[in-house]
């Protein structure tokens, strides 16, 4: 007769990565839910970046430390959401860890919901920032590293950008800013997804060559597929071996990443999407289980 472990083994990297494909795809199917409840909501980058937020999120698989009961735990890791206009898959992301109920997810902009249709921090537990005014994000990583870091809390402090935001001068200013104070607890996330409020990214403000442009700005930097789950998470494996400095996560992402049809659909910063659309849209979700 064996003894029975009061603590699981690691659990094999295959099943991580299916569950995790698992949580994205729920976070893609909650995101639909929230944007037929208000019959509008940014589901292209929401649909994008769901890879990256199950990688972080994922109740008992994410990168993040977190007690999703007591979302204020001082040790808890910070994940800043500059981009306010994702919230409708933050919230989605918040779900999958716990944070928030389920159920709460079709409360998304209505009245005296704690979801508001940008992501606010008076609002929402586990939202750090307000976002939504752009470029502002990593300065306050940046801060919040130093003050960490200065009080000895070994928590990171994880910002999720959008390509449209390293048009912002501020986000390069606290780029310099993190690798001078060799913020090893800071690392940017940035979600290229190819397209701004004004256009595709290439046509409105030329940001490549990315990896050579944060590694000049003294970053460790790691480009990945971002809809690719096991890429991910050996972008964040390397990561996190490199505590001298600043790292920056490339995410090359699609939009609409998950339902065929808008995958294919001509890119729109705000993607719009018929009312009969949503509940085939959830049908037409890859991976899906259930
Ligand atoms: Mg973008």
């Amino acid at each position: 007769m064996t003894s029975v472990s009061p603590v699981s083994p690691p659990a094999p990297a295959a099943e991580r990565v299916a569950r995790l494909r698992a949580a994205a795809t729920r976070i893609r199917r909650s995101a639909l839910i929230m944007g037929e409840v208000q019959g509008q909501g940014y589901i292209g980058q929401a649909l994008g970046v769901a890879d990256i937020l199950a990688v972080f999120y994922a109740h008992g698989d994410g990168e993040l430390r977190l007690r999703p009961e007591d979302p204020e735990w001082d040790g808890r890791d910070r994940f800043l959401l500059s981009i306010g206009h994702y919230a409708i898959a933050f919230y989605a992301a918040l779900a999958e860890a716990g944070t928030i109920p389920l159920a709460e997810l079709e409360t998304y902009g209505s009245d005296e919901s704690r979801l508001p249709m940008s992501g606010m921090a008076t609002y929402t537990p586990g939202m750090e920032i307000s976002g939504g005014s752009l470029g502002h994000g990593l300065g306050i990583a940046c801060g919040l590293g130093l003050g960490l870091r200065y009080r000895g809390n070994p928590a990171r402090v994880f910002n999720l950008l959008s390509d449209g935001e390293l048009d912002e001068g501020s986000t390069w200013e606290a780029a310099m800013a993190c690798a001078h104070h060799e913020l090893g607890n800071v690392t940017a996330i940035v979600d290229v997804n190819g397209l701004q409020a004004d256009g595709p990214t290439p046509g409105v403000l030329r940001t490549e060559p990315l990896v050579d442009k944060w590694r000049a700005f003294g970053w460790h930097a790691v480009r990945v597929d971002g809809n690719d789950i096991p890429a991910l998470l050996d972008g964040l494996d390397e990561i996190r071996e490199h505590t001298g400095g600043p790292s920056v996560l490339i995410c090359d992402t699609r939009i609409g990443r998950g339902v065929p049809f808008l995958e294919t659909r001509e890119k729109a910063h705000f993607m719009p999407v018929a009312e009969h659309e949503w509940q085939a849209a959830r049908d037409q979700l890859e991976g899906d289980q259930q």
